[in-house]
C-alpha cells in the first residue's frame, strides 16, 4: 500500500535499520526505542492489524513469533527475558496500521503495561 509507512519501509522507500529479512518478514529497529532492544517485526504483506489477518494466513503469525525468538536469541536476551507486544486497534494505542510485533528486552519490565 502506497500510503502505508511500513509498506514504504518494506519497499525501501523509507530507510530503516534492518535486523532480519526474508521473503515474508522484515524486522527493523524501532525509531523511538522503549528498551535497549526494541525491534519491530512485520509481515511484508499488508494487513492493517491482527483483526485483518485471514484464517488461511495464520501461519504468518507463527512465523513472526519464531523470528522474534530467533532475534531475541541473537541479541542475547532469550534467557534473561523479553516481551513481544501486538497492539491492536484504538484502545491498545496502535499508531501504525500495518500489523507489527514489538520485540522488547534488555531491561526489567513492569506489569501490567500502561
Ligand atoms: P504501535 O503504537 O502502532 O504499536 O507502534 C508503532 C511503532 O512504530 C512505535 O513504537 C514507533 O516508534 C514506531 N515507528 C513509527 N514510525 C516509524 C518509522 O518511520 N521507522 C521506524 N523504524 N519505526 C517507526
Ligand atoms: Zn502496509
Amino acid at each position: 500500500m502506497e500510503n502505508c509507512l511500513f509498506c514504504r519501509i518494506v519497499n525501501k522507500k523509507i530507510p530503516a535499520k534492518v535486523v532480519a529479512e526474508d521473503d515474508k518478514i522484515l524486522a527493523f529497529e524501532d525509531v523511538n526505542p522503549q528498551a535497549p532492544v526494541h525491534v519491530l517485526l512485520i509481515p511484508k504483506d499488508h494487513y492493517a492489524s491482527l483483526n485483518e489477518i485471514p484464517e488461511d494466513k495464520r501461519g504468518i503469525l507463527a512465523d513472526v513469533l519464531l523470528k522474534a525468538r530467533e532475534i531475541a536469541r541473537a541479541k542475547g536476551i532469550d534467557q534473561k527475558g523479553y516481551r513481544v507486544v501486538l497492539n491492536t486497534a484504538r484502545d491498545s494505542g496502535q499508531a501504525v496500521f500495518h500489523i507489527h510485533f514489538h520485540l522488547l528486552g534488555g531491561r526489567i519490565m513492569s506489569w501490567p503495561p500502561g
